[in-house]
């Protein structure tokens, strides 16, 4: 298929029809949120001792959070996030009570002990509150009070981009993780709680309650952190895997098993596609699981979050538009994806979401690969552009919490595909690029420069300019050409100085050749029978444009 050439008239209803783009204003309070201040620089979490009793009744929740952390420089303001209205009770350190200032949704609390370097401590935090309720999970989250069809209790959390301390008190920042995790929450008897890691206990309580005991002993990111309690159901499996046997397990609420036992068998082929394309599962001790949730879902580690009403496609649909996206459940594939990207590899900053986002919306091609094969895995990415906006740049500002455009999915999905077309060796791209990021990067919180040079590195070749183009503008690449007889001259347009992505066209002969453009004109020789089937290889996400006329 011919990429369509763009039309003067074309250009100005596509301006017509945007919105005014006001600019984003960065508050005070997103600073606090987004940025390593100096509340936080200056001490490392290792441990979160989170309990949290949930009162569904009146819609408000209690409990307390140990915070124990490596002093990595003396100091004694200490911030701790917890979103209005929530409000602290008391924070302790070694038995003593201590004062703090509220600034919006942070708490800066004065310590008393000494903070020496290298040394563990622990502050706890009392807390309560009725916390703010989900409007639009999981994309506008908060807690989530639901129903099941037959009336029974159902809540969870989503809390991704908004963040953890809508519901309990942390360091609210992606770049710092606790080394392990406990999640002890407790809910009226009778309800069932799934969080993330592996149960270690059950205990009722004299006031009518059951604690469920929940333990992570991996690294996790805040927002993964959840609360699933409802009416549920249990059954198990194992996969060998990797790195011998992965337990799954597999939560969906106890009216909807029949349709999970056949619906989540999908679990199993899709985690030995990506343990063969990203590596192993990364959370082997902690297990693999999904948890049906009253919303579409969310990537909660060793837990994922399931809504997609155990239907194959995306809520119904297929968002690449071919057709291929039906053959799968979308919240299995891509939540799961996250497991890699995202959880096993996470951001420091939201503003590198795309590193996120943009590798687990490829990861859905890979999955489509080993399904059905090569060429409908990159038809389903080529199909998913049409979701693409190119409204605002993919980054926005770092150091404020700041949520990039939607683009991060489709379009960064896009630019790692024409990389892979680039790199042209699959087994690079595989073991050296895919499998290579998650062993180097593994358990850890990284910039996207970090993974910017990662591939540059393996794949030999620097693509600066085409992460610069395709994360930081809204603009399409446009490979404007001119043929006269066997001569072909073309160069690059609606680029970022010095962009030198080569690209793969028909000159004639058999398939694609490899050509380099630069914003220069150049000139090679085509020997087409009709000039009028030149094209530009549908795999790269450039636009083409003959000025032959002009
Ligand atoms: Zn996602």
């Amino acid at each position: 298929m011919k990429r369509t050439a763009i039309s003067a008239a074309t250009i100005l209803l596509t301006i017509l029809s945007l919105p005014a783009q006001a600019p984003t204003v960065y508050t005070r309070a997103d600073t606090l949120r987004g940025s390593n201040g100096p509340g936080r620089s200056w001490w490392d979490v290792t441990f979160y001792d989170l309990h949290t009793t949930v009162f569904p009744a009146d819609s408000t929740i209690s409990g307390w959070n140990g915070i124990t952390y490596r002093v990595l420089t003396p100091a004694t303001e200490m911030q701790i996030d917890l979103q209005e209205p929530l409000v602290a009770d008391s924070i302790k350190q070694d038995g003593r009570i201590l004062a703090w200032r509220r600034d919006g949704n942070a708490f800066f609390v004065t310590l008393t002990a000494p903070q020496q370097t290298g040394k563990l401590k622990t502050v706890t935090v009392w807390y309560h509150g009725k916390p703010r309720a989900a409007r639009n999970p999981p994309w506008d989250g908060g807690l989530i009070w639901r129903e099941d069809s037959l009336h029974n209790r159902w809540i969870s959390t989503a809390d991704e981009g908004l963040g953890a301390s809508v519901f309990w008190p942390n360091k609210d920042y992606l770049a710092d993780e606790p080394d392990s995790q406990r999640i002890a929450i407790t809910v009226p008897k009778g309800m069932i709680n799934v969080s993330n890691g592996r149960l270690r206990s059950t205990k009722d309580n004299p006031e009518g309650t059951t604690t469920f005991e929940w333990f992570v002993t991996s690294p996790i990111n805040n927002y993964n952190v959840e609360i699933n309690a409802g009416q549920y159901a249990h059954f198990a499996d194992t996969l060998q895997g990797e790195k011998g046997k992965l337990t799954l397990d597999f939560w969906p609420l106890a009216i909807h098993l029949d349709t999970a036992r056949v619906q989540f068998q999908q679990a199993k082929p899709m985690i030995i596609c990506f343990e063969r394309w990203f590596g192993p599962f990364p959370w082997y001790e902690d297990g693999y699981k999904l948890i049906e949730a009253p919303h579409l879902g969310m990537e909660h580690q060793s837990g994922v979050a399931y809504g997609n009403r155990f239907k194959n496609g995306y809520n119904g649909r297929d968002l690449s538009g071919t057709g291929i996206g039906m053959k799968w459940d979308f919240i299995i594939v891509h939540e799961s994806g996250h497991e890699w990207f995202g959880n096993n590899i996470t951001s420091k900053d939201r503003a590198d979401m795309w590193v996120h986002e943009g590798f687990t919306n490829y990861s859905e091609g890979i999955y489509t690969e080993c399904q059905q094969g090569k060429e409908a895995g990159a038809k389903y990415i080529i199909g998913s552009r049409r979701n693409i906006t190119n409204r605002t740049p993919i980054i926005p500002a770092f150091g404020v919490n700041g949520g990039g455009s939607g683009d991060m999915y489709y379009k960064t999905g896009s630019m790692l595909h024409m990389m892979r077309q680039i790199i042209n060796d699959d087994e690079t791209w595989r073991v050296g690029i895919l499998r290579g990021l998650n062993k180097t990067f593994w358990h850890q919180t990284v910039t996207g420069r970090q993974v910017q040079d990662f591939i540059n590195t393996q794949s030999g070749i620097n693509f600066d300019k085409v992460f610069e183009q395709y994360l930081t503008t809204t603009k399409v690449p446009t490979l404007e050409y001119k043929i006269s007889g066997t001569a072909f001259s073309y160069r690059w347009a609606n680029v970022v100085p010095g962009f030198d992505m080569p690209v793969k066209v028909t000159l004639g002969g058999e398939g694609f050749t490899l050509i380099r453009p630069t914003e220069e004109w150049k000139n090679a020789e085509i020997r087409l029978a009709d000039p009028g089937a030149f094209k530009v290889d549908e795999n790269f996400y450039v636009l083409s444009k003959n000025v032959s006329g002009s």
